[in-house]
């Protein structure tokens, strides 16, 4: 017998609209999808497809209109605490240096300061980037912001990691080296990851991939392959 699988965050058909009356945008339909512990998943779709609405929704950045997100294994603890986000573009504070941008969402978790700072420094070297700590946003190049913006996010040694279009700004050597780190660091410290992406590459390196395509949410890279209606991602075959 299988043990069942520790669902991470559940989305029961999640919708997502923005405004109101002739001019509301539905950017998510209702979608139903989980993400479970080990799980590696890619979202794909083109541009204004939805992908970024659902990573918000999963990532309590945004409330469903309709439909409901729950993360039921994320229950003990506040849930800024235990995802970890990397946003799409650059989103280092100027004013703060590498190792004070990686750790301040630990100390607005309430983590002392020298504790969030050891532990700041312990996710840059996981990303490579410990060679930084002292260095301003302004003096990196993307490639090492992104590095940054990574780090930020598993200093939190978080159960689930969600990063939007990762590698949206990067050349494509410096976007595959960002899927490694992303891959290999999420792997050591035991966290499921979700990445959006509109590249097909990036997305060839994940083993699940869900499509989006105008709002809805597709099991699998090709949307016509199942109905919308008939879609569950990440249920167990
Ligand atoms: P993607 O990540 O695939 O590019 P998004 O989730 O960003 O797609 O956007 C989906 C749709 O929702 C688009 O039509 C976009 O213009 C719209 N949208 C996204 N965010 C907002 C917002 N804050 N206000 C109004 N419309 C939005």
């Amino acid at each position: 017998m299988t043990a069942r699988p520790e669902v991470l965050v559940r989305c029961q058909d999640a919708a997502r609209t923005y405004g109101e009356g002739p001019a509301a945008v539905v950017a998510v339909h209702g979608a139903t999808c989980r993400v479970c512990v080990g799980d590696r998943i890619a979202i794909t779709g083109p541009s204004g497809s939805g992908k970024s609405t659902l990573l918000h929704l999963m990532a309590d950045l945004e409330r469903p209109t309709t439909g409901d997100v729950a993360w039921p294994a994320l229950a003990g603890e506040p849930l800024p605490a235990q995802l970890g986000v990397v946003f799409q573009g650059p989103s280092l504070i100027p004013a703060l240096d590498v190792t004070e941008n990686a750790a301040l969402p630990l100390i607005l978790a309430g983590v002392t300061e020298e504790r969030a700072r050891r532990r700041a420094l312990d996710a840059l070297a996981l990303v490579a980037a410990d060679g930084l700590a002292g260095r301003l946003p302004e003096e990196l190049s993307g490639g090492q912001s992104q590095r940054v913006a990574i780090a930020r996010a598993l200093a939190l040694r978080p159960r689930l990691l969600l990063a939007d279009e990762p590698t949206g700004q990067l050349d494509r050597a410096t976007g595959r080296h960002i899927i490694d780190v992303l891959l290999a660091t999420t792997d050591e410290i035991g966290a499921a990851l979700v990445v959006t992406t509109h590249d097909p590459t990036v997305a060839g390196r994940f083993g699940e991939r869900w499509a989006m395509h105008d709002g809805r949410l597709y099991p699998g890279p090709e949307p016509d392959r199942q109905s919308a209606a008939t879609a569950l991602p990440g249920e167990p075959s």
